[in-house]
């Protein structure tokens, strides 16, 4: 089996009593995944992970939750330019349950300087997007000239058609495994502009649902996208880890070791 989950948070605390049982478990499953930065302390650790094993990228960024906090941006950039990175990100909007309107330019002022880090890097958003999809979007259409990956994809087959139509990728969870509203989308989006993630140790997906969850589990994620596509399995992990290799410009050894 070769699939990478392209949206985990190995370096979270959730992770602190077993990490490494956790990892290794990954590599003997022949599952690779990018572990995703939050904030300046998360970045580094996620490129840390990065820098020991070889199935493990790592992106890194400021989360939309974080638009308050201050952070190093001349150690931010000095880490979005790792080898290993692979991403700018986890970065976004993020309005729900959000009333403060100042809140909402703070976050936008943080996604827009991280746009400019990813035009000087070179490298594409990971994009974390909750009930803000139209601005975005918007300020997707005006840096054109940047790649974006929308994780964690929630929104329907209008939103999505304006994401690809702009040349940008989109994953899903687990939480296809619990619910059939993300069917049709699913079914839409070309295999070539899809791939697959856990976000653990969050929305672990069936036979797990409610428990902590692994990169690892990726597979049930796949197993129910070959099942809504009619695809086999198979189809479903070359094609979702070539997006990644793609998309991420997994070019070093490791891919090639690996896929
Ligand atoms: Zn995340």
């Amino acid at each position: 089996m070769k699939l990478i989950d392209i949206h985990s948070h190995l370096n979270f605390p959730d992770f602190d009593s077993d990490r490494e049982e956790v990892i290794q478990k990954l590599k003997k499953e022949g599952i690779a995944t990018i572990t995703v930065g939050t904030n300046l302390q998360t970045s580094r650790e996620a490129v840390a992970l990065a820098e020991r094993y070889e199935h493990l990228w790592a992106t890194v960024g400021i989360h939309p939750h974080e638009a308050s906090e201050t952070y190093d941006s001349v150690e931010l950039l000095e880490l979005t330019k790792h080898p290993k990175t692979v991403a700018i990100g986890e970065c976004g909007l993020d309005y729900f349950k959000l009333a403060d309107e100042s809140l909402k330019h703070k976050q936008k002022e943080l996604f827009l300087a991280q746009i400019e880090i990813a035009r000087q890097v070179g490298k594409p958003l990971m994009l974390h997007i909750r009930e803000a999809y139209e601005k975005v979007l918007a300020i997707l259409e005006q840096n054109k000239d940047i790649k974006a990956h929308a994780h964690f994809f929630a929104g329907d087959w209008e939103v999505a058609k304006k994401f690809l139509a702009l040349g940008h990728t989109l994953s899903v969870t687990g939480v296809i495994t619990f619910t059939t509203d993300y069917d049709e989308v699913i079914k839409n989006i070309p295999l070539d502009r899809l791939m697959i993630e856990t976000d653990a140790p969050y929305v672990a997906p069936v036979p797990y649902r409610g428990k902590r969850c692994e990169p690892a589990y990726v597979k049930y994620v796949a197993k129910r996208i070959a099942e809504i596509k009619g695809l086999t399995f198979n189809e479903v992990a070359q094609v979702t880890s070539q997006n990644t290799k793609r998309v991420f410009n997994l070019q070093n050894q490791t891919f090639n070791v690996w896929f």
